[in-house]
């Protein structure tokens, strides 16, 4: 199964946004085409969340601002026990969150 999880490129400008906006930050143009966000980044800053929803499984999230080599920043879970500012990571598509034995599939770092 291939899940992806897309960036909104706006097709004015070319501008990269994730999530995606209604409006193009750059040139506030109103058309995007989806990107899929893949590829290999750097750890810019990660965060445990431990305030989680009551159905979620887990007894956190780690969290993770990662800059892509495009530049482009993204969120998403980090899959690392020994996360560092700086570190490589790659990203992937993975179950983020499940219940009712419903997956969420979202952005997913993992140690490069
Ligand atoms: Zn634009």
């Amino acid at each position: 199964m291939t899940e992806a999880v897309y960036a909104a490129k706006c097709t004015t400008c070319g501008a990269v946004s994730y999530a995606k906006h209604l409006i193009c930050p750059k040139c506030r143009g109103e058309a995007f085409q989806p990107v899929a966000i893949k590829g290999e980044g750097t750890v810019l800053s990660y965060t445990d969340v431990y305030a989680l929803a009551i159905d979620y499984d887990v007894r956190f999230l780690r969290l993770a601002i990662v800059e892509l080599d495009g530049g482009l920043r993204v969120t998403g879970q980090l899959l690392d026990a020994d996360p560092k500012l700086g570190k490589r990571v790659r990203t992937t598509v993975g179950v983020v969150r499940e219940t009712g034995g419903k997956a969420t599939h979202g952005l997913q770092f993992m140690p490069a």
